[in-house]
């Protein structure tokens, strides 16, 4: 399913610094078979340093990914700014896996840096999404209060789809 344009081409390429750029748009995170994210704007930049049998892999994200507030539902923006390394071995030997390295086999020229992309954009996000500025979270706050007062008197006619989504939440 991945795209060919996430796929690093390094067979070629000679000893040193080289940089390269990926952008990732809803069409990169719909292409992937998850529910954390559909839609964002993520600016990759990659700066690879090969030598003959690693290469090192310095990526720097910057953007955005749709996510709503885990407290009050509102959609947000949240910003993605986070650097992530991954250490490739050309190696024909077998080898345990490691988080940050990748072995490849010396006839080996390219890797799919798809799944790398996405785990590095999941890794940005914290475990709890909230309204980050403190006059939203106030906002933030005041409309789970509201929503949960209307609840206690007036039970099975909220049918707020948010609301239904939150009241989920609640029960787990
Ligand atoms: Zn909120």
């Amino acid at each position: 399913m991945a795209s060919k344009d996430y796929h690093l081409v390094y067979g070629s390429l000679k000893e040193g610094l080289h940089e390269f750029s990926y952008h990732l748009t809803e069409d990169f995170f719909t292409s992937i078979e998850q529910e954390l994210i559909q839609k964002g704007d993520v600016h990759v930049l990659l700066k690879l340093d090969r030598s003959e049998r690693h290469l090192s892999l310095d990526f720097k994200l910057d953007g955005w990914v749709d996510k709503s507030c885990d407290t009050c539902l509102s959609q947000l923006q949240y910003p993605i700014d986070s650097l992530h390394h991954l250490h490739v071995k050309i190696s024909d030997k077998e080898m345990e896996d490691e988080a940050d390295l990748i072995v490849l086999g010396s006839g080996e020229y390219q890797l799919d840096l798809t799944s790398h992309l996405f785990d590095f954009v999941a890794l940005s996000l914290p475990m709890k999404i909230e309204c980050e500025d403190p006059m939203n979270s106030e906002e933030c706050d005041k409309t789970v209060l509201k929503m949960l007062a209307t609840e206690e008197g007036d039970n099975d006619k909220t049918t707020h789809p948010e609301w239904q989504k939150l009241k989920e939440i609640f029960k787990n």
